[in-house]
């Protein structure tokens, strides 16, 4: 039995059977895809802002420097954060059938600030332990100072959906005979061998989070 919609604007219409509202599916979305594009009212006029993101349980996070428009304007307010990941081209038999494959996640909501230099540090080691496990023991201690200059905002997933769309073309029968290749382009972001920065501390050997880093 599919789940109802969290809210009324969370109500896919358009293509809505590519629609879900599975936690399980929207959580794996969230965690494939570090990139997030943030919608938010800056002046009247829309902002989409790329940025990091991670999740925490029931909550997406992302961070900025406390000068960031977006971190400043956002705070407090609505917002709409989306995450995608593109997985191929979809090559039909006319033009509009052309498509791709995707799975993306809509989020709707207030930014919630993250107050308080301890629970600020305690997130961003999450965010860190999340993308690089072991790394955040192995570095230079975060200072009062940085922290400040610092600012997390965050999301309840209570209003979100996602979308996936896969699979190959699908031309109406009538023209799956016309004389065109068709099929789908399949699309992965793939992660290259880690380049050691030149004035690396002598002796240090790739760590295990660096080498074995995933996008999924
Ligand atoms: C990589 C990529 C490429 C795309 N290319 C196209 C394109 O070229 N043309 C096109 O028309 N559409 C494209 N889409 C689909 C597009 O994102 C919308 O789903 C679609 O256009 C319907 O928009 P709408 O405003 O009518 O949605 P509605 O059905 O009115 O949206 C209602 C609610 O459904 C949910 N929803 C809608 N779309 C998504 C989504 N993608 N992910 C998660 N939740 C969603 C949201 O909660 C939204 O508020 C693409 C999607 C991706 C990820």
């Amino acid at each position: 039995m599919p789940q109802p919609a969290p809210s009324p604007r969370t109500r896919a219409r358009r293509l809505h059977d590519k629609a879900t509202y599975d936690r399980a599916v929207i959580d794996a979305i969230l965690d494939a895809m570090p990139v997030a594009h943030v919608g938010h009212i800056v002046d009247g006029f829309p902002v989409v802002t790329p940025t990091l993101q991670w999740r925490e349980g029931d909550r997406i996070y992302w961070h900025g420097s406390s000068a960031s428009r977006m971190q400043k304007r956002a705070s407090g307010a609505q917002v709409c954060l989306t995450v995608t990941l593109l997985d191929g081209m979809v090559l039909a038999r006319s033009g509009l059938e052309h498509s791709v494959n995707y799975r993306s996640v809509m989020v709707f909501g207030e930014a919630d600030l993250v107050e308080g230099a301890e629970a600020k540090e305690a997130h961003l080691r999450r965010m860190m332990e999340q993308m690089f496990p072991g790394r955040w023991e192995a570095l230079r201690p975060i200072t009062a100072q940085e922290l400040k200059a610092t600012r997390i905002l965050s999301l309840p997933l209570s209003e979100a959906s996602a979308k996936i769309s896969a699979g190959p073309p699908s031309d109406p029968p009538e023209d799956r005979p016309w004389p065109v290749w068709a099929g789908v382009i399949p699309i992965r972001l793939t992660v290259g061998e880690p380049e050691p920065a030149s004035d690396l501390a002598p002796g240090l050997l790739t760590p295990e989070h660096a080498r074995d880093y995933r996008i999924r």
